[in-house]
């Protein structure tokens, strides 16, 4: 994420030069040329990328040229090798067709002139820019450094890999989804382990963290239950806010800071986690990582609902998992639920590309309207 505005100091191209491989040639002198008509001309030089003409060309001259070298003085278009026959050992050239005073040159300056700003302060840097700045002389630019962001999963009931699961164990699958998540949100994704409910080892991963990291996210053990220790631990090593947020999933949310880095505890359950990184931690991270503030959520688009969204009123706002699909005929987003809306059906999660947001109430009714965030 770029942190300093960049202004242009030289010429892109620096030079006037050739799109193609060819002739330079003075529009004038073939001016009648077609296959019919070819015009001839001397060839009085080569000039290759990387080297310069030692002469103007004349009239009824030409300069044989590869694409990228720079035009010779005289000369105010290039004619493509395919438009030309060459005779005479290469001293003579037919041309079988016209060009346009400056056909085929790149002026200098085309791309970019001096005094352009080129970048602005929050523009992520993409392959393009990086070939911009290098195309400028610029090797080293100021930008804001990708959050290091930990990752924890807490509970006795989670084991690592493939090995049988024993009675009441399941896998740790929120490390590897928020690890994701996190690298996804543009910043470096560093993971802290999986740790057991013991309170010494979670303080010991959390202290670590906050060493290695400039922010840290858990999920797990921050809602009501009596093992809930990550609570325990961060009100003995943090600062936390504690909250209930109206919403489904994702109801728990706990955030403050662990030896002054920023903390995240997300729920435990796998889709809970999901939903609360995207609509609480993702735009933190975000603008940790310098991202300009109208960049940090995502833009909710209307779509519509052809089978409707079913829910119940509970004085909640819903994120259901669905499925959106762009409509060419409707020119409109078309979605549909991505199956289970439980805050463990990971699979519809997995199959879903978007949240509806369906507000309190008795739901969207079949062909009604509803606004989505487009995941990915
Ligand atoms: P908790 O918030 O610790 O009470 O956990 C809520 C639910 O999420 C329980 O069913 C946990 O087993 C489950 N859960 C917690 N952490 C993970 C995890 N890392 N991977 C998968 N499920 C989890
Ligand atoms: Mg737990």
């Amino acid at each position: 994420m770029l942190a300093e505005e960049v202004v242009a100091t030289e010429l892109i191209p620096p030079f006037d030069n050739t799109a193609v491989d060819g002739f330079a040639v003075r529009s004038a002198d073939v001016a009648s040329a077609s296959p019919a008509t070819p015009v001839e001309l001397e060839v009085v030089a080569t000039v290759a990328a990387g080297a310069v003409a030692d002469r103007p060309i004349g009239a009824g001259q030409a300069i044989r040229i590869m694409t990228g070298a720079p035009i010779p003085p005289g000369a105010d278009a290039v004619v493509m090798v395919e438009d030309t026959s060459s005779s005479d050992g290469g001293a003579r050239v037919a041309v079988t067709a016209a060009v346009a005073p400056g056909a085929a040159v790149r002026p200098a300056g085309d791309d970019v002139r001096p005094g352009t700003v080129v970048f602005r302060v929050g523009e992520e840097l993409s392959a393009a820019h990086l070939g911009v700045l290098r195309s400028l002389g610029r090797s080293e630019v100021l930008v804001h450094p990708r959050p290091r962001v930990g990752v924890v999963s807490t509970g006795d009931e989670l084991v690592e890999g493939p090995a049988p699961l024993g009675p009441g164990q399941i896998r740790d699958s929120n490390r590897a989804t928020l690890l994701a998540l996190v690298a996804a949100a543009g910043c470096e994704a560093i993971d802290l382990g999986l740790q057991p409910d013991v309170e010494a080892t979670i303080a010991a991963a959390f202290e670590d963290g906050a060493r290695r990291c400039d922010a840290l996210l858990s999920s797990g053990g921050v809602s009501m239950g009596d093992f809930d220790y990550v609570k325990r631990v961060l009100d003995r090593v943090g600062e936390m806010n504690w909250m209930q947020v109206a919403i489904k999933p994702a109801k728990p949310l706990a955030f403050g800071h662990v030896g002054g880095v920023p903390c995240f505890g997300l729920p435990g359950n796998p889709v809970s986690s999901m939903v609360s990184f995207e609509l609480f931690a993702r735009p933190g991270l975000r603008r940790l990582g310098g991202h300009p503030d109208d960049r940090l959520v995502r833009r909710p688009v209307r779509a519509v609902a052809p089978d409707g969204l079913r829910r119940t009123l509970d004085g909640k706002t819903h994120f259901q998992r669905v499925v959106a699909d762009y409509d060419h005929a409707q020119a409109a987003y078309v979605v549909r639920s991505a199956g289970g809306q439980g805050s463990h059906h990971l699979a519809a999660m997995a199959a879903a590309n978007a949240l509806a947001v369906v507000p309190d109430g008795g739901g969207v009714e079949p062909g009604g309207l509803v606004d989505v965030l487009l995941l990915r």
